[in-house]
Formats: C-alpha cells, structure tokens, sequence
C-alpha cells in the first residue's frame, strides 16, 4: 500500500491510513516475472540474519566475530558503506567490494512534514520520506511518532512494498500511479532505518501499509518481517501487515503462524460495493475472504483487524454499518475496525464524510458489539495521502502489463 495519507497511508491506506496503526489494500493486474521477482538480492547486506553474515564472514576467510561485527555495523550502527566500516580490516572491506558486496542503503530523496513542512525531530509530526531507489524509482515511507503519555512515544513506519500498485483501489493515489515493480526485503528494510535516522530514535511499530501490496510481493515482505523482527528487533505484534484482499494469500500467511496482526481493508459490508470502490474484489468474493480471516484466526490465534474508509455518501451511511456489523457477527466474534474517514486526493471523486456521519457510523457498529476506532487524520495538508507525494516527483508512468489478479496472486503463494 502506499504512504499514508493522513497519516500515511497507503492507497487509502494512502488514502487514509492510521496513524495509529492499521490497514488497507486491493487489486488486479499482472505480473511478469521480473516485477514477481522480488527476493533477496544475493550481493546485499541489509537484510541478512546474523548467522547469514557469520557464514559470509568465513567464505571470505574471516573468523566468525567479523560476521557479529558486520551485523552490528548495519543494524545498530546503520553505516552505509562498506568502506566506512572502520571497525573491520582494510582487506576485509576490499574483498567485500570487489566481490560486488554493498550494504544496500538509498538515498532519502526528499522529506516532508505533515504540518509545516518543516522537518521537526521530536514529536508529534508525521514525516513523509521519498527513498530514491538504485533504479531511480521512488517510493514512500512514513514515520508516525504518537505521544502514549508523558513519558513515552511510539514511533511507527509505515512502508511501502511495492514501486507503486496494481490494484488501482478507486479511491487511491497510489492506485493511480501505476505499478513499476516489487520491492526486494532489503529496499523494504531501509524504510525503517530511514525513519530511525530522521527521527533520531527507534521505530516500535511497522506497518504494511505504504504504497503496494504486501500480499502481491509476500515473500520478500516475509523476509523484511524476518528482518525487522530479529534483527532490528522490533516485536511481532507491533508489526502489523494490510490487505486488500489477494485470493491464497491469507492462507500461505497464517501457514507462517506469525503473532504480527492482519488488517483486511474491507471498505463495504457488501460485495456489489465493494467491488465498485476495489475492482480486485471481483477475483476475491466478501465471503471467501471472511472465511479466510476466520480461518486465520482459528489457525494462529490471532484476530483479523478490518479497516473501513468511510467515504461521503458511498459507503457512510449507518445502514452500511448495521450490515457491517451483521457481516462480522457472521463470521466469529470480537472483531475490531478501523474506520478511516478519506482524505480527499487529486482529481477523486470521493468526499470526505461528515464528522457527523462518522460518529454515527462509529456508534452503530459499538451498539451491535463491535469495536471500533477512529483514524486519526494528519497530514492533509501535505500531500500525505499514500502515494501523492510520490505522484508529484516521478509523474511518469510506470510501467506494466496488466491484468489478471489470479496470476499474480499465484506469483504471491508460490513463496
Ligand atoms: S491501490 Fe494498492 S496501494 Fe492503493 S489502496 Fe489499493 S492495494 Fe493499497
């Protein structure tokens, strides 16, 4: 998904995600191999487990202490270069680069504020970074630093997992920026320490919910969990990863028994809707996708989060939130949402909903025992909306063919 827009966000999730943490995503089209192929690049540090970087470390003749050291100086230290890891012999670091070795950090092409666009270190600003890939693409990442209480701050990035998206959800600016291609583990990984560098502290919660989806792109997104998790060690359940929907993938996800939660964009408590605001709901049917999230839970112990964009006069309405609500008791039990009223993007034709209407909605689905929460909404005056700020500088086209989710999606399970 895409950079959140109010707070990051990616489509929606660009369009509207939570700064809090939670979820959206969707889509359709096709894949070539090339863009499907989004594993591990084999010359790249970042991304590599400690044992992975101990073994590397003996391949090139070095006692196993080297490949500690390496892990310190990309994950803790964050240098960039192999040639600035002073820490390790000269001969070392030359054998590295003339084998073709790189740590794999980009360049942080641009940052913006939500507020001022003044970039402010210590709180509570939402800050927008465009990375500018080896391949001169360029993707958003978000940092959300949210005050829990006086003491205490919680930093969360939202990434991107993919060059743009194919799933052109209608209300998403990423959506309609085209898709160029997946993100390897590493180029989802730097997003992290991007935001840790700007922001001068560490991240504490991830979420899937920049620009692309992750289910499109599971396996290197997988290997980024890995990453996050045990290398810079942020908790499984402070990670969160956002779907639209893409058929098998839930299943392959919950094979993986992570504790890290699901968010399921759903955007309508029916499938005529929900196809007219998600296109890619054609190829996914509501109810195939509730038995998944059922499955889910039953399979990893884990309750799916819903995400909800309430967009004004489509979707807002409280009878949508009755037949939400039915929609969920349906399915099990104790089912959370997410709403996330939309923030207007370029050239849509979605409104924001009334405050008015979202309290309504809110109280509808609460009455019927449904719990709920309410996104914040930041960064509108930002082009903060998942995929925007990316649209301003590479207007561009990118590249794809296109069309049919199946394909895709069995690129997604083949991992
Ligand atoms: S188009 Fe892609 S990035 Fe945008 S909301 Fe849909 S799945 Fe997410």
């Amino acid at each position: 998904m895409a950079l959140i827009q109010q707070v990051c966000t990616a489509p929606f999730a660009r369009a509207v995600h939570p700064p809090s943490v939670a979820i959206f995503r969707c889509r359709a089209f096709s894949i070539s191999s090339p863009a499907s192929a989004s594993q591990a690049d084999p010359r790249v540090l970042l991304g590599m487990s400690e044992q992975e970087l101990q073994q590397l470390a003996s391949d090139f003749g070095q006692q196993n202490y080297r490949g500690k050291q390496l892990h310190h100086l990309i994950y803790k230290r964050k240098v960039k270069e192999i040639e600035d890891f002073s820490q390790l012999p000269q001969a070392f670091r030359n054998d590295l680069q003339e084998a073709g070795w790189k740590v794999g950090r980009s360049v942080v092409y641009r940052a913006v504020t939500a507020a001022d666009g003044t970039v402010k270190l210590c709180l509570p600003w939402t800050l927008q970074l465009l990375i500018k890939l080896e391949d001169n693409r360029l993707i958003e990442t978000v940092g959300i630093p949210v005050e829990e209480d006086k003491v205490s701050t919680r930093l969360t990035a939202c990434v991107s997992s993919q060059v743009g998206c194919p799933l052109r959800c209608s209300f998403c600016a990423t959506g309609k920026g085209g898709f160029s291609r997946n993100l390897k583990r590493h180029e989802i990984v730097e997003q992290v320490l991007a935001i840790e560098e700007v922001f001068k502290r560490r991240v504490t919660n991830v979420v899937f919910m920049g620009m692309g989806e992750p289910m499109l792109n599971l396996k290197a997104v997988l290997e980024a969990h890995r990453c996050l998790n045990k290398d810079i060690e942020i908790g499984q359940r402070m990670i969160t990863i956002s779907t639209v929907g893409v058929p098998n993938t839930i299943k392959k996800l919950a094979s993986h028994k992570l504790q890290s939660t699901l968010a399921v964009s759903l955007h309508a408590p029916n499938q005529k809707l929900r196809e007219a605001i998600v296109p890619s709901a054609k190829s996914y049917p509501l109810d195939a996708i509730m038995e998944d999230c059922r499955d889910y839970f039953l399979d990893t112990g884990r309750r799916v989060s819903f995400e909800y964009a309430l967009l004004a006069g489509v979707n807002d309405k409280t009878e949508h939130a009755i037949e939400l609500a039915e929609l969920l008791h349906e399915w099990g039990r104790g089912y959370h949402v997410n709403l996330i009223p939309f923030n207007p993007i370029e050239g849509s034709e979605y409104q924001r909903p009334h405050k008015k209407a979202v309290m309504a909605f809110a109280a509808a689905l609460e009455s019927r025992k449904i719990t709920v929460s309410v996104r914040q909404t930041r960064g509108l005056d930002a082009s903060a909306a998942c995929g925007q700020l990316r649209n301003e500088f590479q207007k561009s086209p990118l590249v794809i063919e296109s069309d049919n989710l199946q394909s895709q999606s069995d690129v997604a399970v083949a991992c």
